[in-house]
């Protein structure tokens, strides 16, 4: 069985990696990928001794042990990574405020601790007399979820940085085990100032000793890496016969973790409604900025959230430098900052920097002159945006895609909310398949 792999992030990498392990020859294998090195939205980049993760800070987390244990095997073990205790605040005015937020409702200006509270309880008490169902829109269900004060403190503001979009063209669908649900009597303790934990799966977290995240799939690429065509983009996907043809190889099978939109632009036989499925999912892009400062040490945070305009339009900074000391120069710090695009618009300007750097300052974060230097990174594909015809287009894609019989991975190969350890579960899943059929000779 010859196999092309479309790819070589961390879905590709891993399937790859998993096949050889189980004993396909690795010479079946040829992993097609664009870039002039692995990794993906999972690369790291230094910069005059920084180094920090291109598409924003990234942490080693999975409930699933095999696979995390999998990951770090790649790069070193257990003991090329640091174990760090996940410290995560939202900056409100001048002040931190815990993380969920209802779980740091005490932390906040005693006017707004009383909008929110009140607005969670009313919420709640409607849930229990009513038992209305969850809205589908998105802006309805913060409201439906966690009342008027939170909707108006918080996650508008936040979710409208984060999404660039009404927050009702969004649905409610994707939310399920993302955005943390705390249970009233949490809610209610850490209104009147008792302390509440909210989201304990991810309360500790990887990050390798080295070498940024990149590390994983550098690590996860080293046995396989003769097999992957760097700087070799896919021009051109076809049927022959009972195979494929990439760019005029001929393949028996091919998995492409390639993003689904970029797809009807390879794949000359795709149907027309299916090329306009693809081409209309909804995404965001990502601007990363790294800004390096000469400052010696950060406060023990990992990463905050930054809601409000007046802070600039960064949603989430990683405190980059915490996560190993390997990131900064001895007596250097550095944060990250994220600032998501709407897919397919112009990534800001350069007025950019300015605004960050200002917003940072105005936050009370930082001081202008502490910043040496900043350094960016532009990503036009980040985060899935689940929209209301998200199902409906996926549906139309994977039922002609079964027929085609193009097998798909990955965060935008699928089109969805998937972290790098979920990334390995799935390819793994798909090479003990795909093994399976070599078994079989099918
Ligand atoms: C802001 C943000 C924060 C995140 N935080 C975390 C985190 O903390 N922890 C975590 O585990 N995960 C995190 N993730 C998720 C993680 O980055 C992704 O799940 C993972 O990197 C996706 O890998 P992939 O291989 O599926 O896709 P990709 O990494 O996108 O790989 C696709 C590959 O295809 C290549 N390619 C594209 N076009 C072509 C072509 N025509 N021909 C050949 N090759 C091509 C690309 O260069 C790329 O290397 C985060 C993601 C984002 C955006």
């Amino acid at each position: 069985m010859k196999i092309a792999i479309l790819g070589a992030g961390v879905s590709g990498l891993s399937l790859a990696r998993f096949l050889v392990e189980g004993g396909l020859a690795a010479d079946a294998i040829h992993v097609f990928e664009a870039s002039r090195s692995p990794g993906g939205l999972c690369a790291s980049k230094s910069i005059d001794g920084f180094t920090y993760d291109v598409t924003g800070g990234h942490i080693l987390y999975s409930k699933d042990q095999a696979a995390m244990s999998w990951m770090q095997r790649a790069c070193g073990g257990p003991d090329a990574f640091v174990e760090k205790a996940r410290h995560t605040r939202i900056r409100f005015g001048q002040r931190w405020v815990n993380y969920p937020f209802e779980n740091g409702l005490g932390d906040l200006p005693p006017e707004a601790n009383f909008e929110c509270l009140r607005g969670y309880v009313a919420a709640w008490h409607q849930r229990q007399t009513t038992k209305s169902p969850a809205p589908r829109e998105f802006g309805a269900w913060v409201r439906w979820r966690f009342g008027d004060g939170i909707a108006q403190h918080f996650m508008d503001p936040y979710n409208a940085k984060v999404w660039k979009r009404d927050l009702d063209f969004l649905t409610s669908d994707w939310v399920a085990g993302r955005v943390p649900d705390a249970p009233v009597d949490d809610v209610l303790r850490s209104s009147v100032g008792i302390r509440t934990e909210g989201y304990t799966h991810q309360s500790t977290f990887y990050y390798p000793k080295s070498g940024g995240f990149q590390a994983i799939t550098d690590g996860i690429a080293r046995t396989v890496l003769p097999r992957v065509r760097l700087g070799t983009a896919v021009r051109e996907i076809a049927r022959k016969g009972a195979g494929f043809v990439v760019n005029g190889e001929e393949f028996d099978l091919v998995v492409s973790t390639l993003s689904l939109t970029f797809l009807p632009d390879l794949v000359p036989d795709m149907p027309q409604a299916v090329a306009e499925a693809c081409r209309t999912l909804e995404y965001n892009g990502i601007v990363c900025v790294l800004l390096a400062l000469d400052r010696a040490e950060h406060p023990d945070l990992s990463w905050i959230y930054l809601p409000h305009a007046a802070q600039g339009p960064t949603n989430r900074v990683t405190y980059m430098s915490n996560y190993a000391p390997s990131l900064a120069p001895k007596g250097r710090s550095s944060l990250l900052c994220e600032v998501t695009t709407p897919g397919g618009a112009p990534f800001p300007g350069p007025e950019l920097e300015r605004e960050i750097v200002d917003g940072l300052a105005r936050a009370g974060l930082i001081r202008r002159d502490e910043v040496l230097f900043h350094d960016r990174t532009e990503t036009s594909q980040a985060y899935v945006v689940f929209d209301h015809r998200y199902a409906a287009r996926r549906h139309a894609i994977f039922d002609w895609m079964a027929g085609f019989g193009l097998l798909t991975l990955g965060r935008f190969g699928r089109f969805e909310y998937d972290n790098s350890d979920q990334c390995v579960i799935k390819a793994r899943e798909l090479a003990a398949q795909l093994l399976e059929r070599a078994r079989a000779g099918v």
